[in-house]
């Protein structure tokens, strides 16, 4: 048998295609309905036996990123979700020895794109394969939801409906292959402030539901329909803390894109540019897109990627 040193894990990035939050539960989260969609971003998290050995800690963490990315905000301690993934692999599994993990992180960090999230589905896989602990995929998707929300998504990826505060998923049809622009953020937002604000704007919310209009887009892979059907609940709530967040969603829906909308808790707006037409036409939009968000000198950066896209995976 092999004996892995050394395993890396790519993960992708999530857009909602809808996140309809309903009211404050009293543990303090909210009912969700999200649809998860994973997106061609990926960080890469490295998991290797620590060497020389060592009995503690378990992990010791490193990063790097692309501009944009906002390394500085990724904490390099135990508060860090891949580390918190590779103790809970070890718990569960009783196994475990100390590991450095390093994160190449492409997801913008406090983005709305559950980058946190997917680096603590990816630790959980890459750990598991280390330390060759066989978890069960039930296992780890157990362990996933007591991690974070979105970490079961991370697992899973490719388009899921998640309930619950969002860890509850089932897979949904197969959507077809969409082309996304992102705009990053110049700043970040933190999902705690943008729940507080959407409380504060909405205490009446209602019992979330699935957008029909979503699922028959979906269904039908038809990308103009998409396009009108993305909705999220939390939007206003990052509009009001984050104002210039308007003026980036009107720049690309002028440019041409078949739909706008704030990912996640936001910062990072995410714009659907098209899936199943004429690659060159698809260009071109892309283009002008690209274009406008880099225009309005708003953007940290303005990416392009594919949906959907498998979840994490050994590579
Ligand atoms: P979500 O969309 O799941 O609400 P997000 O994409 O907005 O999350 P993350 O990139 O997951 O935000 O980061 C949120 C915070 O989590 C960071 O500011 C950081 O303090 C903390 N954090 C913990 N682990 C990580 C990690 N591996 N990568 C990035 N941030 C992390």
């Amino acid at each position: 048998m092999t004996v892995n040193t050394t395993v890396t894990v790519r993960v992708p990035a999530k857009v909602n295609l809808q996140l309809a939050v309903g009211p404050g539960r009293e543990d303090g989260f909210h009912d969700l309905v999200n649809v998860f969609h994973a997106v061609s971003l990926f960080d890469e998290v490295t998991v290797k036996e620590a060497s020389p050995r060592r009995s503690a800690p378990l992990t010791t963490l490193t990063a790097e990123g692309e501009m944009g990315s906002h390394l500085a905000r990724v904490p390099l301690d135990e508060s860090n979700l891949a580390a918190k993934a590779a103790l809970a692999v070890a718990e569960a599994s009783g196994l475990g020895a100390p590991v450095d993990i390093h994160l190449d992180k492409r997801i913008p960090v406090a983005g709305g794109m559950a980058g946190g999230s997917a680096d603590a589905a990816a630790a959980l896989v890459a750990c598991d394969r280390l330390w060759g602990a066989g978890l069960s995929r039930e296992r780890l998707l157990e362990a996933a939801a007591d991690l974070g929300s979105d970490v079961a998504f991370g697992l899973v990826g490719a388009t899921a409906l998640g309930t619950g505060r969002g860890e509850i998923l089932e897979p949904m049809s197969s959507p077809g292959r969409y082309r996304w622009v992102f705009a990053l953020s110049k700043r970040g937002l933190s999902t705690a402030d943008v729940f507080r604000e959407y409380d504060r704007l909405r205490p009446d919310a209602p019992a979330p539901r699935l957008d029909p209009e979503l699922e028959k887009a979906l269904a039908t892979r038809d990308a103009e329909a998409l396009g009108r059907a993305l909705s999220n609940d939390l939007q206003p709530a990052a509009l009001s803390l984050l104002p210039e967040l308007e003026r980036t969603l009107a720049a690309g829906s002028a440019a041409g894109a078949l739909g706008a909308l704030v990912s996640g808790s936001g910062p990072t707006c995410a714009f659907l540019v098209g899936g199943g037409e004429d690659p060159l036409v698809l260009a071109e939009r892309e283009a002008e897109v690209v274009a406008a968000l880099n225009g309005t000198g708003l953007c940290e950066r303005v990416v392009a990627a594919d949906g959907d896209v498998p979840g994490a995976m050994v590579v």
